[in-house]
């Protein structure tokens, strides 16, 4: 049976960075990657930007060339996929029914796109966001479509009808709660990302659902919403969030359930089993210390740099401040800590000029910032976040006071 001292599970982002982290940190060992799919480990938030545009070519997704895998030494076992974990013997099962023994395993298998479960939505034509090849999908059919309705108002789907609003296609966003970005971001935010939209054509129909997918020989056709409207189009991309990929873990035993549980080394509750990235169950301190998980690239590689560092025997615990960044037309958004939870709301700027930031207060203290076109306040807010730094409302809410000043 094959052996490995360190076992990745996940090709992505966090199970990419853990095997580079290990590396950097010294560590001698034998690491390998095993990942369903059968690219190297590359980088998805260009897929719904620049990738869906034709703007990125595909040896440029790669987070590191392959020559770099070769000369650190880390096995690529790729197009396998984990369907069992045997913690007490330190074994895992792939699809294939081979074996895999390990001294540690470090669990990186990020989600799966949700699916809407309505009637139809097997049909041809139907398209999720979450790989390089589902994004080819999307790319090969696009020749033949003139109207796409995208399913979700998050990130991703606002990303993605930017995107093909610039392609010259058709959009429709149906979003299902009163506003898009509700998960993650204030009401105001909401409403500037709505009108950039609609100013640039797509359609945005909020408190809205699709409760059928319509098709002709077996190729979509529209959609039904809830209230009895039917939307033509060629194309329907559901972008409506992802399940953790954890079954295997929980299967044998690991504590969680909307993910894998870990604690601030992330280790999960399995002897020598780690997780890391969008799969990783975690207390985090920006939510009122509630477990969440957390889907980013910084999470991703914050969480992989404190498994190794555990692996190795250095542990730190995890006390990353979150931060998440959009493209969508012209508009580069950042955002600093989670604003979940806030009870106040700043403006500075003014969002007419399409440059201006979001403050998020909680009790008097700035837990968050979404920055539009604002990298000053970005980088001079990454600190009121990281301390919970009070301040002034009145004073917050005038651009000309510099960030930095609040935290003198
Ligand atoms: C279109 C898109 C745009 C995004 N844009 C941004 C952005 O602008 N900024 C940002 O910060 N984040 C963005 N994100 C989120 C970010 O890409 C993710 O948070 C990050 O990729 C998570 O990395 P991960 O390694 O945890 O999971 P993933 O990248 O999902 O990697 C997990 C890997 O594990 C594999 N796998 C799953 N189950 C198994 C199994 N049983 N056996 C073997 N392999 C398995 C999967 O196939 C996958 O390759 C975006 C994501 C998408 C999809």
């Amino acid at each position: 049976m094959q052996a490995l001292d360190v076992l990745i599970v996940g090709s992505g982002h966090a199970g990419a960075q853990t095997a580079i982290a290990l590396r950097n940190e010294g560590f001698a060992g034998t690491v390998g990657i095993l990942g369903k799919e059968l690219d190297l480990p590359y980088e998805r938030p260009p897929l719904s930007k620049e990738y869906l545009l034709g703007n990125k070519e595909r040896d440029r997704l790669l987070i590191r060339p392959a020559s770099y895998w070769q000369q650190q030494r880390v096995e690529m076992i790729l197009g396998r996929r984990v369907d069992c974990v045997r913690p007490d013997e330190r074994y895992l099962c792939d699809s294939d029914g081979r074996k895999i023994r390990y001294q540690r395993l470090v669990w990186a298998a990020g989600g799966v796109p949700r699916t809407l479960s309505c009637p139809g939505a097997e049909l041809s034509g139907v398209h999720v966001v979450r790989s390089r090849a589902d994004v080819d999908g999307i790319r090969d059919a696009l020749a033949s479509t003139s109207k796409v309705v995208v399913a979700g108002g998050g990130y991703i789907g606002l990303e993605v009808a930017a995107s093909l609003v610039k392609l010259g296609k058709q959009v429709v966003v149906i979003e299902a709660t009163e506003r898009v970005l509700a998960r993650v971001a204030g009401p105001k935010l909401s409403s500037f990302f709505e009108a950039a939209h609609r100013s640039c054509g797509v359609e945005i129909r909020t408190r809205s659902q699709i409760v059928a997918v319509a098709g002709e020989n077996g190729r979509v056709s529209g959609v039904h919403l809830h209230n009895g409207d039917i939307i033509a189009a060629q194309m329907l991309i559901v972008g409506i969030g992802i399940v953790p990929a954890v079954a295997p873990l929980l299967d044998c035993g690991a504590e969680g359930g909307n993910g894998v549980a870990v604690d601030e080394h992330c280790r999960t509750s399995l002897p020598d089993i780690y997780a890391v990235g969008d799969c990783a169950l975690h207390v985090n301190r920006h939510a009122r210390n509630t477990a969440l998980r957390i889907e980013s690239v910084q999470n991703a590689v914050d969480q992989a740099n404190v498994a190794a560092k555990a692996i190795v025997g250095k542990p730190v615990a995890y006390d990353a401040t979150p931060w998440f960044w959009s493209n969508q037309y012209e508009l580069r958004l950042q955002t600093i800590g989670l604003s979940a939870g806030h009870d106040a709301e700043v403006v500075r700027g003014d969002p007419a000029t399409s440059t201006f930031s979001v403050v998020y207060l909680r009790q008097g203290k700035v837990i968050a910032l979404d920055c539009v076109n604002a990298p000053r306040d970005y980088v001079q807010g990454r600190k009121l976040v990281a301390e919970g730094i009070a301040c002034d409302q009145a004073l917050l809410g005038d651009a000309s006071v510099s960030l930095k000043s609040f935290c003198a």
